[in-house]
């Protein structure tokens, strides 16, 4: 089944990732946009283009029935959803394919058991993959909670089954608050996500987060493309990534990334899919699985040389990975910033009109991004703007080429992050890799005073 048209379901850089891709293979593509997005990059760049709904997401990216129209109406056999928006849906992906329309993504079933923690728990443990301590399942009672933090050990982390985007946790620190917090939590999940399962795990006090890219061909083969460090974090939310991590030595590289990969063809896995761990103490402890592409993908590109987009159209046309895990050579190292609309300081949207632009060039240095000088950018949407990625031969080149990277971007017009990547790359502790989830945090309070 060939594709030769693809709609891409999304908006932003990602729409212009799968785009550029799709272009490279000789496929046509459709974009869709809301009404706000109609001067977007990607509406201008791709083949045609299908106006489905008003700004808000629920009415245009989120709205199936509109999407599903406009392959329909363009002819599209093929609808790549990028990431966030309806990537995860596995009811969106069962409509797709029921339209006979290629998903490019995981088998519905797959990404199902995904989204749900407790099932993805269960699963990732039958498969072997390493957990954290924690309760087999969902936890009902307080008195069964209790029990379990005391076996496991405090401070426990109470999880919402159905959570994401870092909500829906708390972290509990004994006996006493326990019940208390796991009602508040149950009702949190209840009216953010309607579904109030929660579990319980054990809190890591420490740890860095490494989560590992997987490809499947849906056919019992899998490999993996070795891991992303994304420890620095704010809120939950990922700033900078880079890979190889700092402190993954080769060999464990290939001992957990070869379990991962396992896991995935023992599992019948299809297309891109990225494991998370924490990592505290030299071992893994499986968190979740996106059942997508990811955002810091193109880190993994760089050091593996593997255009990860046009492997996930590959195999949604039902042909094999283009490589086997021999064939995977690790080379160099990769850093993505994240630039957001955002004050640097207090991290508040700054949509609005670009006045100038110019991004960053040379050599080894790509910007994903639709921006361009005169663009608006709507306050509809999420506010990354641009991804910078830097590769270099070492670390240490890789952040002197990320620093004048970094200095040649020009956004006017509106507020970025950029001074933040500035300043948080000359940081000792990112110059020795000697970060963890916590850090940026600590360290932002810290600069505050
Ligand atoms: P979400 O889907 O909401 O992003 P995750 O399970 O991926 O939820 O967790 C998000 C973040 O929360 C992790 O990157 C980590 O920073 C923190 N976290 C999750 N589980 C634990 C844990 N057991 N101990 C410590 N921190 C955790």
């Amino acid at each position: 089944m060939a594709i030769t048209r693809i709609l891409i379901a999304n908006r932003g850089e990602i729409a212009l990732r799968v785009h550029r891709a799709a272009q490279e293979m000789g496929i046509e593509t459709v974009a869709v946009h809301s009404t706000a997005d109609a001067d977007a990059m990607h509406v201008r760049l791709a083949d045609q283009a299908v106006c489905i709904g008003p700004p808000s997401a629920t009415d245009s990216y989120l709205n199936m029935a509109a999407i599903i129209s406009a392959a329909e109406i363009t002819g599209a056999d093929a609808i790549h959803p990028g990431y966030g928006f309806l990537s995860e849906n596995a009811k969106f992906a069962e409509i797709v394919e029921a339209h006979d329309i290629a998903w490019i993504g995981p088998k519905p079933e797959h990404i199902r058991t995904m989204g749900d923690k407790v099932e993805a728990k269960r699963t990732a443990g039958a498969l072997g993959l390493p957990l954290v301590p924690g309760s087999d399942g969902a936890v009902e009672t307080a008195e069964e909670a209790l029990q379990l933090a005391e076996e496991i050990g405090y401070p426990v982390l109470v999880k919402a089954a159905s959570g994401g985007g870092g909500r829906g946790m708390k972290v509990v620190q004994n006996a006493d608050e326990l019940p208390s917090l796991m009602s508040q939590a149950k009702s949190e999940a209840k009216s953010a996500f309607g579904d109030s399962t929660v579990y319980i795990e054990k809190y890591l006090g420490n740890p860095r987060h490494i989560e590992f890219q997987v490809f499947g061909d849906g056919n019992g083969n899998a490999i993996h493309l070795g891991e992303r460090d994304c420890s620095l974090q704010r809120r939950h939310q990922k700033v900078l990534e880079e890979a190889p991590s700092p402190v993954i030595s080769d060999a464990d590289r290939d001992r957990m990334g070869r379990t991962c990969a396992d896991a995935m063809a023992e599992l019948g896995y299809r297309g891109a899919g990225t494991i998370e761990f924490l990592w505290e103490n030299g071992e893994f402890y499986f968190i979740e699985m996106n059942t997508r592409l990811q955002v810091e993908h193109p880190v993994t590109e760089a050091i593996t040389g593997l255009d990860l987009v046009r492997e996930q159209i590959r195999i949604a046309a039902g042909e094999p990975l283009s490589v086997t895990q021999d064939e995977v050579r690790f080379t160099g190292h990769a850093i993505e910033c994240r630039i957001n609309a955002e004050d640097p300081r207090s991290f508040a949207p700054s949509p609005g009109q670009v006045t100038s632009y110019h991004a960053a060039g040379g050599m080894h240095v790509r910007v994903d991004s639709g921006l361009y000088a005169g663009y608006r950018i709507p306050p509809f949407y999420d506010s990354m703007i641009a991804k910078l990625i830097v590769y270099g031969r070492t670390r240490e080149g890789c952040i002197m080429r990320l620093k004048r990277a970094l200095g040649e971007m020009v956004i006017e017009g509106v507020k970025t992050t950029i001074p933040l990547h500035e300043t948080l790359i000359r940081q000792d502790d990112f110059q020795t890799g000697d970060y963890t989830i916590k850090w940026l945090e600590e360290w932002m309070e810290q600069r505050e005073e």
